[in-house]
């Protein structure tokens, strides 16, 4: 009888668990095992609940992109979650991380025309890595194996063209988008010096700002980038066509 919870349970498989989970993120380089211990016997690797997603950098773009030339012409597959649900409930490997704009137009399962367990998301008005993005990749490259990060602007983007207007006149946005603004602001003012539009510049800057912050995020996206076990590439979606353009 547990004395906390009043029931006839046993703990001990909630102490494993949280044993196994431990020696999964150690494994994982996240956690450093205190020295005077006895290193804890490896457990046999689990096979990933979908092989289909063990895939090299390129090939996982390459996937990437052909879902969304499905995704343009009309042709998305259909992704029925009752077959896939037994397999995810154990784990998860997704064969790309995509780090998008909030913008409710932007859906980047839909634009790449992937299943549950396929893509890990990250969203925030701008598309921009905070502590707390680079954080969720860091878990998604060290724990989950995924072999890419997308960082995914797109046109006619809110949060870019706000910025731009706050910095143009100087003036102070409300409540707390004053933060946003200054997660943008080095895009806009890289952006003041390019010919063109203005907007499109900045939120092209904006992806790549980002896409050389997280490839030399250290210590853990920097050494998967450069060990080639990731690739981190930035893309920009065209709202009218669906279409996402990368980014040289
Ligand atoms: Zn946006």
């Amino acid at each position: 009888m547990c004395e906390f919870c009043n029931h006839s349970i046993h703990h001990t498989p909630i102490a494993r668990r949280h044993v196994l989970k431990f020696a999964a993120a150690a494994a994982a380089g996240l956690v450093v095992a205190p020295q005077a211990e006895a290193a804890p016997p490896k457990a046999p690797p689990k096979a990933p609940p979908k092989p289909e997603n063990v895939l090299s950098p390129d090939d996982a773009l390459k996937r990437l992109m052909e879902g969304n030339a499905r995704y343009v012409a009309g042709v998305s597959r259909r992704h029925d979650f009752t077959h896939e649900r037994e397999s995810l409930s154990t784990g998860q490997n997704p064969f790309a991380a995509v780090l998008s704009c909030a913008d409710s137009r932007i859906a980047p399962e839909y634009c790449f025309d992937v299943a549950r367990g396929d893509v890990f998301v990250c969203r925030v008005a701008g598309n921009f890595a905070n502590d707390d993005i680079v954080a969720s990749l860091e878990y998604a490259v060290a724990v989950l194996n995924t072999p890419l990060i997308m960082v995914l602007g797109h046109d006619a983007c809110g949060a870019v063209d706000a910025t731009i207007k706050s910095v143009k006149d100087n003036t102070t946005l409300p409540g707390h988008l004053p933060a946003l603004v200054e997660a943008l602001r080095p895009a806009v003012e890289a952006a003041k010096s390019e010919p063109g539009d203005m907007l499109a510049n900045a939120i092209r800057r904006n992806v790549a700002l980002n896409v050389g912050k997280l490839a030399n995020a250290v210590p853990i996206l920097k050494a998967a980038a450069d060990d080639k076990k990731i690739r981190v590439v930035g893309g920009v979606y065209e709202l009218k066509t669906g279409k996402v353009q990368l980014l040289a």
